[in-house]
């Protein structure tokens, strides 16, 4: 349970939301409330303020258990926030669209923190499209004005892409490397995996995307997925996990050894503590990080009937 839920409603999520879901949550309210586009500053900074706390694991952590007042959760920096999110600048049509490439790995293949070789097939612009000549046709403009006399002194003016450029201002052919200027390229990529821990779970390579004429190149950005466990669910680098128990394991304790996506044994034994079923039991430090835990839900299988004689031992004990 969290202690305090003002963060989360300033941002209309709940407190169980994922990483991704608070993020689009708040590029929707930041639109909305963004002062250059008549909203309030005051709200816009509220949201930031909201944002900056849920979007970071450790943040989030200690607001989720302490709340807003009881803890020191740094400076907002809201003209971050400013330049970070300004949706009304200038759009930019200079750099071709990002590339995007889902890689799926295990909870155990994540744990090693290796580093993954990628090899990936671009589009990028051939040399001999860059070092090719100005079209002499449209004077490397890519498009041709058609002058069309419809009558006396009437003239239809069309403007259409060039034939001979195809639109791409400069003349070339291509080559054994190509189709139209355009060359399929390999390239390896490093991937730390480690990219994965956190709450994008995805690692940019800036300007290592595809490439068209005209165009800067654009981002390669990889997205991380963590395939589903058996036995395991992530919760921002939190290990989760469930298990089912007697009401006797609840009372008296409850043991297993039980095997980390590491590979290490984690002993668990609850001997010394009564476990119920709203308080998930804490194994400190050994989430997918060590400041992250793993954390356990148990689910206590409660008897349906007592027998006479087991309720008044229960009643003399109790
Ligand atoms: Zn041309
Ligand atoms: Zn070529």
């Amino acid at each position: 349970m969290v202690k305090d839920t003002e963060y989360y409603d300033r941002l209309g999520v709940s407190p169980t939301s994922t990483g991704r879901e608070i993020k689009k949550a708040y590029r929707l309210n930041a639109l909305e409330s963004h002062p250059d586009k008549g909203g309030s500053e005051e709200e816009f900074k509220k949201l930031s303020e909201a944002y900056e706390v849920l979007s970071d694991p450790s943040k989030r952590q200690k607001y989720d258990q302490f709340g807003k007042d009881n803890q020191d959760l740094g400076q907002v920096n809201i003209q971050k926030f400013w330049d970070m999110f300004n949706p009304f600048q200038a759009p930019t049509n200079r750099k071709t669209a990002t590339l995007v490439y889902d890689l799926h790995v295990s909870l155990e293949k994540l744990c090693t923190k290796e580093t993954i070789k990628l090899r990936v097939e671009r589009d990028r612009v051939c040399d001999c499209a860059i070092t090719s000549e100005k079209c002499t046709v449209c004077d490397g403009r890519g498009v041709v004005l058609q002058m069309n006399q419809l009558g006396p002194g009437m003239i239809q003016q069309i403007q259409h892409s060039c034939t001979k450029c195809r639109g791409n201002g400069k003349f070339f052919e291509g080559c054994e490397e190509c189709i139209n200027g355009i060359k399929k390229e390999n390239k390896i990529f490093e991937v730390p995996i480690q990219s994965g821990i956190d709450s994008d779970h995805h690692h940019k390579f800036p300007n290592e995307g595809n490439q068209y004429f005209d165009k800067d190149p654009g981002d390669f950005i990889i997205h991380i997925i963590i395939d589903p466990h058996p036995d395991w669910q992530t919760e921002s680098a939190n290990l989760c996990i469930r298990r089912k128990i007697t009401l006797r394991q609840a009372l008296l304790g409850y043991q297993e050894k039980l095997k980390h996506p590491n590979g290490e044994i984690i002993e668990l034994n609850t001997t010394g503590s009564v476990l119920n079923p709203y308080d998930p039991y804490i194994i400190p430090g050994k989430g997918l990080i060590t400041t992250r835990d793993i954390i356990i839900h148990f689910n206590i299988d409660f008897p349906v009937y007592l027998h006479e004689e087991s309720r008044k031992k229960l009643e003399e004990l109790l």
